[in-house]
C-alpha cells in the first residue's frame, strides 16, 4: 500500500466568498479522504492525509471542477508533518495574519435562485434577497477579512433553523453559504412615500406594489443590493421626461434594466458577446445600437444617440420586479446629478424626496456602495466604460513586485484609487467628479475603509502632477500626516503606464508608440495636454511628438462649451464664420481673452468637440463629453462610403490641428460634405494620424488610452489599419480607457519606469 502522508495545499485567488470550501468538502468526502479546508489570509487552505499520488489527482480535479465564480490564479502542494485525522471538516477561519486575497466582488443572481423565487412552492417564493455560494453581494457587504458571515452586515440576521440546516448540510447547495436567509430570518422590505410614510404593511405584496406603482407613471427609488436605484416605466414617455426634471438631468442617456434575454433580443439585435455580458454575473449596463423599432422610448431613454444601455436583473429584489412588471424600466442610480450613488436610507429619503414617489428600503447595511459597470462590444473586443459593481476592485493580473504598500490617488473626473496592500493590487470602483463634495467624502472614506480592511498603511503615496486636482490635494496631504514618501507622476504617462502594466509589455525589447488622447491633464510643461505620442523603450517613456498647440480660453467653461474650442482653433480669417454662436459681450470677452492668452493646449477631446461645434451639431454640453458621443453617433449613421483622411498628402511633424480644422471647413461649408461624412472622415483621419506616426518611427506595437479611445468607431478603424500594416494594437482591457485607469497607471509606472 503507498505511504499515507499529510499534504497542505493552498489554493490562491478569487476562492473565498465562492462556495470553496463546500466544493472541497464534497470532492474530498467523494473521494473519501480525510484532513481540513479553511479559509486564510492567502486564500483556501487544506489539509489531507493521502498518498502522493492521490493528492495529485485531487489538486487535479480541484482546478477542473472548481466553484463557476471562483478564479484560481495560483496553487501550491508540499508534504508537511503527519497529523492525524479522523474525518474531513471546514474550519471556521481566524486570521490575524496579513491579508493576501482578493476582495470577493459581488455576483449577480444565479439561474437556480432566479427558479426558486418564482417557484410557489418552493421556500424562497418571493424572497428578495435569495441568494446562494454561486450568488449575491459580496464586496457591497464586507466589512472584515476573510469572507465570514460575522465579517460581513448580514451578521446581525441570524439564520433560522431552516436556514441552519441548509447552511450545515454538505449537499444543500446554500451549505456554508455566508449570505444564507430567508423570510423567516433575513432581510426586510419596506415601502414609504416620499415623506416617509408606510404604505404597503404586508411583505409578501409589496414588490407586486411597486410594480403597480411603475405602471401608474411613478418614480420609485430603489435599495438594490448595491445602493439607491431610480426606477420609472421605460415605455412612458412622460414619466421620464419627468424623472430627468427631477434629476436635473436633461440629456445624459438612462439605462434600461430588462425582464429577460428574450426581452432584450426583441428590442436589439445582440451579439453572442454581448449576451454573455449580459448574462454573466458581472450583469453590467451593456450598451447597445438601436436597430429595432420598441416601446421604450428611446430618443428620452439617450436623446440624440442610437445606442441604448441595457442590463438585467443584477439581484433577486430587480428580478422579482421584473417578473411582475413585465416590460423594461428606467433603472439609474440614486443620487442627484453628479453626487456618488446613495446607500443610506435616511440620506436616499432626504436626497431624493423630491425625485422618487416612493422609496422601496430594506435594512441590510451596504458598506460598499457601487454604480452598474458599462461595458460596450466594437467586434469581439470588449471596451469597458465605467468599471464598478461586479469588476472592482481587484485586480488579478498583475502580482505586485512592491514590497512596501503604496496607494495611488487616480485623476479628478472620474477618481479612482488603486491600492497595493501585499502582492495584490486593489483598483477601487468608479467615484466620479472629486469637486462634488459628497464624491470627496465617499472616495475619502474608501480609502479609509481599505487601510482598515488590509489593516495596511501606504509607505509611498502616488499623485497626479495637477497641483489642484482633489485627489492630489488629499495624496499630499496623507503623505505628509503619515510621513510617507510622495511621487508626482504626469497623467498621461500614466495613461500609457496603464495599457503597459495590462498588457504586460514593460519587458518589451521592442519599442511601443503610446497614444494618449483626451480632454485634459496637465503637461511637464505646464501646458495642457491631451494629444500626445510617447515612445517606450528600456523602462523609460519619453514624450515624441503631440497635437499643434492651441489656446486654452476661460478654464472649466472650455470643456463643457464646444464653441469655445472650435473659437480658439479657428484663425483671423475664420472665426467671423461663428459669430452667431454667441452674443456680443461673449465675443467681445473671448476676443480679447484670446489676445491674451497665455495657457496652450493639445487636447484631442478639445478637438472632437471644434469639430460638433462647426458641424452645429452642439455648442455647449449637458453632460461631459456629449459633443464627442454625438458626434461618434454621426459618424457611424454616414451613409457615404467615400471616406477622406483629410491630413492625405500633407507632410507635417506636429500634428497641424489648425490646418486640420481648415480643411475640415472647407468641407463642409465649401465641397458639400454631409455632416455624417465629415464625422466619418474626421475620426478616420484621427485613425490614419496613429498610423503614419507609427510607420515614421518604424513601430509595430501601439498602445492607446484616455477617454477618446471610448470612440468605437476610431478603434474600429484603427484596428482595420493597423492589421493591413501589420501593426498590434493594444487597449485598456480590465479598466476603461479613460481616467478611471489613471491610479493603476500610476502604480505601473512608479513599479516600472526609471526617467
Ligand atoms: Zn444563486
Ligand atoms: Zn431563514
Amino acid at each position: 500500500m503507498a505511504k499515507i502522508s499529510t499534504y497542505k495545499i493552498q489554493i490562491y485567488g478569487r476562492v473565498q466568498g465562492v462556495g470553496f470550501r463546500p466544493f472541497i468538502f464534497n470532492l474530498a468526502n467523494l473521494n473519501k479522504l480525510v484532513g481540513s479546508v479553511s479559509n486564510n489570509a492567502n486564500g483556501v487552505l487544506i489539509y489531507i492525509n493521502s498518498s502522493e499520488e492521490k493528492a495529485t489527482y485531487f489538486v487535479d480535479q480541484i482546478l477542473k471542477g472548481k466553484p463557476e465564480v471562483s478564479i484560481i490564479t495560483n496553487h501550491s502542494i508540499e508534504e508537511v508533518s503527519f497529523i492525524a485525522y479522523t474525518n474531513f471538516t471546514i474550519i471556521v477561519s481566524e486570521s490575524n495574519q496579513q491579508i493576501n486575497i482578493p476582495l470577493t466582488p459581488d455576483f449577480a443572481v444565479c439561474k437556480a435562485c432566479k427558479e426558486e423565487i418564482t417557484d410557489e412552492n418552493n421556500r424562497r417564493f418571493n424572497y428578495a434577497f435569495t441568494t446562494c455560494v454561486h450568488c449575491g453581494p459580496r464586496y457591497a457587504i464586507t466589512t472584515k477579512f476573510p469572507f465570514e458571515r460575522e465579517n460581513t452586515t448580514l451578521e446581525n440576521f441570524k439564520m433560522c433553523s431552516s436556514c441552519e440546516s441548509e447552511y450545515t448540510n454538505p449537499s444543500n447547495k446554500r451549505f456554508h453559504s455566508q449570505t444564507n436567509s430567508c423570510s423567516n430570518c433575513g432581510i426586510t422590505l419596506q415601502l414609504v412615500d416620499s415623506s416617509g410614510n408606510l404604505v404597503e404593511e404586508n411583505e409578501q405584496d409589496i414588490i407586486q406594489k411597486v410594480a403597480q406603482f411603475i405602471s401608474e407613471g411613478k418614480i420609485i427609488s430603489i435599495k438594490n443590493t448595491n445602493g439607491y436605484l431610480l426606477c420609472c416605466d421605460a415605455t412612458n414617455k412622460g414619466v421620464i421626461k419627468e424623472l430627468r426634471k427631477r434629476k436635473k438631468r436633461p440629456n445624459k442617456p438612462f439605462a434600461v434594466l430588462y425582464p429577460s434575454i428574450e426581452a432584450i433580443k426583441n428590442d436589439f439585435n445582440i451579439t453572442k458577446n454581448e449576451k454573455t455580458a449580459l448574462q454573466s454575473r458581472v450583469a453590467p449596463i451593456v450598451i447597445l445600437q438601436n436597430t429595432k423599432t420598441t416601446k421604450i422610448k428611446t430618443e428620452t431613454v439617450a436623446p440624440n444617440l442610437n445606442q441604448t444601455g441595457v442590463m438585467l436583473p443584477s439581484s433577486s429584489l430587480l428580478e422579482l420586479l421584473l417578473q411582475f412588471f413585465k416590460k423594461p424600466i428606467i433603472a439609474t442610480s440614486g443620487n442627484i446629478h453628479g453626487s456618488p450613488i446613495l446607500s443610506d436610507q435616511k440620506e436616499a429619503q432626504e436626497e431624493l424626496q423630491y425625485v422618487a414617489d416612493y422609496f422601496l428600503h430594506h435594512n441590510l447595511n451596504i458598506e460598499f456602495p457601487q454604480d452598474d459597470s458599462v461595458v460596450k462590444f466594437i467586434d469581439e473586443q470588449q471596451i469597458i466604460l465605467r468599471r464598478s459593481r461586479g469588476l472592482a476592485p481587484n485586480y488579478l493580473e498583475i502580482e505586485s513586485k512592491n514590497t512596501a504598500p503604496s496607494l495611488a490617488m487616480g485623476a479628478h473626473l472620474k477618481s479612482t484609487f488603486a491600492f497595493v496592500p501585499n502582492k495584490h493590487t486593489y483598483v477601487s470602483q468608479y467615484f466620479g467628479n472629486l469637486d462634488n463634495f459628497d464624491v470627496l467624502e465617499r472616495y475619502k472614506s474608501t480609502i479609509q475603509q481599505y487601510g482598515n480592511l488590509f489593516n495596511s498603511k501606504p509607505k509611498t503615496i502616488l499623485v497626479d502632477k495637477h497641483p489642484q486636482y482633489q485627489s492630489t490635494i488629499l495624496g499630499k496631504e496623507l503623505a505628509l500626516k503619515n510621513n510617507v514618501k510622495l511621487i508626482e507622476i504626469q497623467h498621461h504617462k500614466a495613461h500609457f503606464a496603464s495599457v503597459l502594466g495590462e498588457h504586460d509589455l514593460f519587458s518589451s525589447k521592442e519599442k511601443i508608440l503610446g497614444v494618449v488622447w483626451d480632454g485634459t491633464g496637465l503637461g511637464d510643461d505646464n501646458n495642457i495636454w491631451g494629444g500626445e505620442f510617447f515612445i517606450y523603450q528600456n523602462q523609460k517613456i519619453n514624450r515624441s511628438n503631440h497635437f499643434e498647440y492651441f489656446d486654452w480660453i476661460a478654464n472649466d467653461k472650455m470643456a463643457k462649451e464646444p464653441r469655445l474650442s472650435l473659437f480658439s482653433l479657428l484663425n483671423n480669417d475664420t472665426r467671423h464664420l461663428i459669430k452667431e454662436k454667441f452674443t456680443a459681450t461673449e465675443w467681445k470677452v473671448y476676443n480679447k481673452t484670446l489676445q491674451n492668452n497665455t495657457l496652450k493646449t493639445s487636447s484631442v477631446g478639445r478637438l472632437f468637440d471644434a469639430v460638433a461645434s462647426i458641424l452645429d451639431i452642439i455648442d455647449i454640453n449637458s453632460y461631459e463629453a456629449e459633443a464627442a458621443m454625438l458626434l461618434e453617433n454621426y459618424a457611424i449613421s454616414a451613409k457615404n462610403k467615400k471616406i477622406t483622411d483629410f491630413l492625405e498628402g500633407n507632410n507635417y511633424e506636429t500634428i497641424p490641428i489648425k490646418f486640420l480644422m481648415q480643411t475640415i471647413i472647407k468641407s463642409y461649408k465649401i465641397d458639400g460634405f454631409s455632416k455624417t461624412s465629415v464625422a466619418q472622415s474626421f475620426i478616420y483621419t484621427l485613425a490614419k494620424i496613429i498610423i503614419r506616426e507609427a510607420l515614421k518611427n518604424k513601430i509595430t506595437i501601439i498602445a492607446c488610452s484616455g477617454g477618446v479611445f471610448q470612440n468605437s468607431l476610431l478603434v474600429l478603424m484603427l484596428l482595420r489599419l493597423a492589421k493591413k500594416e501589420g501593426i498590434t494594437i493594444k487597449l485598456n482591457r480590465k479598466l476603461s480607457a479613460n481616467d478611471e485607469n489613471i491610479s493603476f497607471g500610476q502604480l505601473m509606472y512608479h513599479q516600472n519606469i526609471k526617467n
